[in-house]
């Protein structure tokens, strides 16, 4: 059971239950927003959304090489945007100075260090600068379209933000493991490491407050 509400013209994320799945709350999401009477009621067409980067997760992979009948060598050449692979000796040597620094444990320096260096692999853009799924306004892949896709609405409240936001930099992580760019153990705390599909994932596994951390190391990153 997942409850959503309304406040100040925003959609905010009430309460779930234990078992509650990614999958879970965004259909969750979804049906609410009709319900609300906001400007995502009806939302359907608008399409400005579809400009933004769009990030592609790990499990989002088999999806859209099943939407474009491509190999994953052929969507990264014609459908997606790729970053650069990130610097393992960096990343190990900014974990530990920040552990050590702020007093931080192992696992609160390693997410701070990921929520801040997670540039995801996005869905190309076509001519027009949208999405190259995009025709009409409308998705040409909506059943095969990223996790994030479905998830985002350009009225969520802050902590709906903020899960969003960990859901896509913790996912982005696990990509890169898929992509071979960092060892599976290296991120054995990411909850993507422990599923194979979306519909395994739960939502209080990516509930972590960073926040007030992040607020404080502001001028770290
Ligand atoms: S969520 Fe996207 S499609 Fe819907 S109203 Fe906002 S910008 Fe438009
Ligand atoms: S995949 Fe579909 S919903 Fe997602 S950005 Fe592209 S057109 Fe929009």
């Amino acid at each position: 059971m997942i409850r959503f509400s309304v406040s100040n013209d925003t959609i905010e994320l009430e309460s779930y239950s234990d078992n509650a799945t990614l999958v879970e709350l965004a259909a969750g999401l979804e049906d609410f927003r009709r319900t609300c009477n906001l400007k995502t009621t009806h939302c359907r067409g608008c399409g400005e959304c579809c400009g933004d980067d769009i990030p592609v997760l790990g499990f989002d992979i088999p999806r859209l090489m099943e939407g474009t009948s491509l190999s994953i060598d052929d969507l990264k050449l014609s459908v997606l945007t790729m970053p650069e692979a990130p610097d393992l000796q960096s990343r190990e040597k900014a974990i530990r100075e920040l552990a050590r620094a702020h007093d931080f444990s192992r696992l609160n320096a390693t997410l701070l260090y990921e929520y801040n260096n997670s540039e995801p692999v996005t869905l190309a853009r076509g001519d027009d600068g949208t999405c190259l799924f995009l025709k009409n306004k409308l998705c040409t892949k909506y059943d095969h379209r990223p996790y994030a896709c479905g998830l985002y609405l350009c009225n969520m409240g802050e902590k709906l933000a903020f899960l969003h936001e960990m859901i896509v930099r913790q996912g982005t992580w696990h990509m890169y493991s898929v992509l071979g760019w960092i060892p599976e153990e290296a991120i054995g705390h990411n909850p993507f490491m422990r599923a194979s599909s979306y519909t395994e994932l739960r939502v209080k596994d990516f509930d972590v407050d960073l926040r007030s951390a992040l607020e404080a190391l502001f001028f770290y990153f």
